[in-house]
């Protein structure tokens, strides 16, 4: 049950969020779910199709430049458009159009047991013609650069020439909104068309960023299974396919589309296209369909969420769980940007979103896409150590806050630049898949050095002052707190960071010493520095009031004044939007989740007592504007045994796109909520947690529920859990014998028998 959206509407408004909620991708191309026939004059549409990391190379404007401010950012390139198809009957000038003739019935559904996404028309036209139209999509998991479109036409009451009228455009732009910092201000066109033509039965065209001289390339080829008369031209950018035909029984139309990139194919596109269309010869729509379920359903058997009953919120979670699989660059050039491959905000960019929010999903579930999104933080490093020396460190690196090609994109600095914590973020998520998998190749050929590389950055920014280990200046996650000493969480990441930066190099001396000495020599790490990170750590300075019992979230928080909230009305929501940075960074008052986030990643280092005193604290003074926060507070409530409140932040998280409860939608999903959504089940519920001392599990059930299952991909073997009445069922269902800690006891999973307990209240 519950593998399908849908969303029959057809009215402007819901139309430009559907286009996100509908959109396709697999991670390295995303097309958002415009209508093959278009739209109404005047109605608007963000039409878009995007190549993960295929971005142009913009100037960053500034009143005032100060030194080492980016002079240039990336952004993410609206590419060639092969979305449109166009329906003509005998007799009538409109084409078969929602907003034409009359629309009989219609529906949209988006399959996420099987990937794709399907409208169904059924249409009168002016002149009384009935017909019905089916449009399916692909964007296909197993052939990467594919996206196929598969039209069916049944004729109702009549018979006659059809016409099919179907463009690959390569005339586009960027949506632009000067009016909200999450979306770009200028910059709409960025691309010219470099080269098109018809090669064959293929139209192709060829597009060029303007300052990056990236190209892409897509080449079409068109297939009916009727006999018809067929042309196709290109003319101003344009290629057209036309084809007329007689329409006596049903008719499918397919438009099979191969994109191809500079980054990725070489300098030889339309070739390569070409190559992988020839490659895909006799498959039918059909097989795409059945390749693609195959792919899925391997996908489902590992990331899976159900939820007895539920089907509101298990609509919400398998969506979440669809899109994060959809967003996710599987190559060294990309990653999974703010709002994936689903729409412009955020303009392409990466962030800690990834590793704080997305990767524990992959983690546990494909720890392929995991390891790949680590590789593509290593082929940046290169440039997050240049960064470093221009930020005026000797040593280290520091990563960007928000890139796509490896080099800084924030021009606010206070809350881009600044947020330093970023670079530790990056270091956890190596040691997360480092406890995960154990992989002692992998530390030498990339964790260790990273882990080297970013804790040599809080030696530098760090000093020691009354014996403790201080980091001043750094804004923390909450980002109407900037520029502050001592946040709570950037200390206590960093303090992690460096602490396994030795503890790397130490377990890669017992695995591979000679590896660990060409690191050393490479890197010119002596042993001292490795002693000088330990005592960092030892003495990093936690932030802690004895009067509230809480960690502040930094050395002045508590000082100023609580924001006003009970005078500040609905409609000033979300506050960056209505007040200066200056104001906000005055009072006491969070956008999300800062250092109850840090007593999540790292609980060890505080009391219980600390942890539910701090969340209380921050939970009155949090307003949640950033989708990063809810999850957190959720699964945050779940560890202090709040079930109330765990479960309605929860509630927050499962539907926010589908439901727009942020408002904007339209922009592109909230790629780090959805991961939020599984952290706030599998670590907040049921109280995953992966530390040194292995895997383990402390769960509870939601009051409303009857049970919930989910599983895990841990080691080579694949882990289901079930909470259903009173108690938590575990079986290994692939993999050898292993041991984990359910309620802080041991627990010994063998293949094919299953480990039942009473759930256990915390
Ligand atoms: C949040 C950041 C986040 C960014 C991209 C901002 O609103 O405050 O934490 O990284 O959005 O999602």
């Amino acid at each position: 049950m519950n593998w399908s959206i849908s969303n029959h509407e057809s009215t402007p408004d819901v139309l430009l969020n559907m286009e996100s909620i509908f959109a396709q991708g697999n991670g390295y191309l995303g097309v958002r779910g415009n209508f093959e026939e278009g739209y109404a004059e005047g109605m608007s549409s963000i039409r878009g199709t995007y190549l993960n990391a295929y971005h142009d190379v913009i100037d960053v404007p500034y009143g005032e430049k100060l030194y080492a401010f980016p002079s240039t950012q990336q952004k993410l390139v609206n590419m060639i458009d092969a979305q449109t198809i166009r329906i003509y009957l005998e007799g009538e000038e409109a084409p078969v159009s929602l907003y034409s003739g009359k629309v009989i019935s219609y529906e949209r559904y988006f399959h996420m047991d099987r990937g794709y996404s399907e409208r169904i028309l059924h249409w009168k036209s002016a002149g009384g013609k009935e017909i019905k139209a089916t449009f399916r999509r692909v964007v296909s998991f197993v052939h990467r650069e594919l996206f196929v479109i598969d039209v069916r036409i049944e004729p109702l009451n009549f018979k006659g020439q059809v016409k099919i009228v179907s463009t690959i455009n390569g005339n586009v732009v960027n949506y632009t909104n000067p009016n909200d910092p999450r979306v770009a201000a200028g910059h709409a066109k960025r691309l010219t068309v470099a080269d098109y033509g018809v090669r064959g039965e293929y139209g192709f065209v060829v597009d060029e960023t303007m300052t990056s001289k990236l190209q892409a390339a897509c080449v079409t080829q068109h297939q009916l299974d009727a006999e018809g008369q067929a042309s196709l031209t290109a003319e101003g950018g344009v290629v057209t396919y036309t084809t007329t035909f007689e329409l006596n029984e049903p008719v499918s139309f397919t438009k099979w589309n191969i994109f191809t990139d500079t980054l990725r194919h070489g300098d030889k596109l339309t070739d390569r296209a070409i190559e992988l269309q020839e490659a895909l010869r006799g498959k039918s729509f059909e097989d795409v369909l059945a390749e693609q379920k195959h792919y899925l359903d391997d996908y489902w058997k590992r990331a899976d969420i159900e939820i007895g009953n539920d089907a509101k919120l298990q609509e919400g979670i398998r969506f979440n769980l669809f899109h994060l699989l959809q967003s996710a660059g599987r190559d060294e050039h990309s990653n999974i940007s703010a709002k994936g491959l689903t729409g412009e905000g955020y303009e392409g960019h990466y962030f800690w979103d990834t590793e704080i929010y997305m990767f524990p999903v992959f983690l546990m579930s494909q720890p392929e896409i995991a390891r790949q999104l680590l590789v593509y933080r290593y082929s940046i490093l290169d440039q997050a150590r240049e960064r470093a020396r221009e930020m005026g460190h000797r040593r280290g690196a520091l990563f960007p806050w928000r890139t796509i090609s490896g080099t800084e994109c924030s021009s606010f600095f206070p809350s881009g630049t600044a947020q330093y914590h970023i670079s530790a973020d990056i270091a956890y998520s190596y040691i997360q898949y480092y406890l995960a998998e154990q992989d002692n190749e992998f530390l030498v050929a990339y964790g260790a050095e990273m882990l080297i590389e970013t804790a040599r950055l809080w030696m530098e920014i760090g000093h020691y002052h009354e014996g403790a280990f201080h980091l001043d200046e750094v804004t923390g996650p909450d980002e109407y707190t900037c520029l502050v000493n001592n946040n709570y969480y950037t200390n206590v990441m960093a303090k992690h960071n460096l602490k396994w930066a030795a503890k790397s190099c130490a377990i890669l001396q017992d695995y591979d010493a000679a590896a660990l000495e060409a690191l050393y020599s490479r890197l010119g790490v002596s042993p001292q520095e490795l002693e000088d990170w330990q005592n960092a750590a030892d003495a990093m300075l936690l932030p802690f009031d004895e009067k509230l019992g809480i960690n502040p979230q930094d050395d002045t928080f508590l000082r100023k004044a609580v924001w006003d909230f009970e005078n500040t009305p609905e409609d000033k929501y979300p506050l960056l939007l209505h007040y200066h940075p200056l104001t906000l960074y005055r009072y006491q008052v969070c956008k999300q989740a800062d250092t109850v986030l840090a007593h999540f990643l790292l609980e060890d280092e505080q009391s219980m007592e600390t942890i539910r005193q701090s969340y209380d604290y921050y939970e009155t003074i949090t307003t949640h504007d950033s989708s990063l926060s809810s999850c957190i507070f959720s699964i945050m409530a779940s560890k202090v045994g709040y079930s109330d409140k765990a479960y309605s932040y929860f509630n927050e998280t499962a539907r926010l796109d589908l439901d727009n409860t942020h408002g904007n939608t339209k922009d592109g999903l909230h790629l780090a909520n959805m991961g939020g959504t599984w952290m706030a089940i599998v670590s907040g519920f049921a109280g995953m947690r992966l530390k040194e001392s292995g895997l383990s599990l402390a769960p509870s059930i939601p009051a409303s529920w009857e049970q919930y299952a989910f599983r895990l991909t841990f080691r080579g073997r694949l882990i289901a859990v079930q909470i259903a009445n009173g108690e938590v069922a575990l079986e290994l269902l692939e993999g050898d014998r292993l041991e984990l800690a359910l309620y802080g006891k041991p627990v010994e999973l063998e293949p094919g028998r299953s480990v039942k307990q009473p759930l256990s209240s915390k």
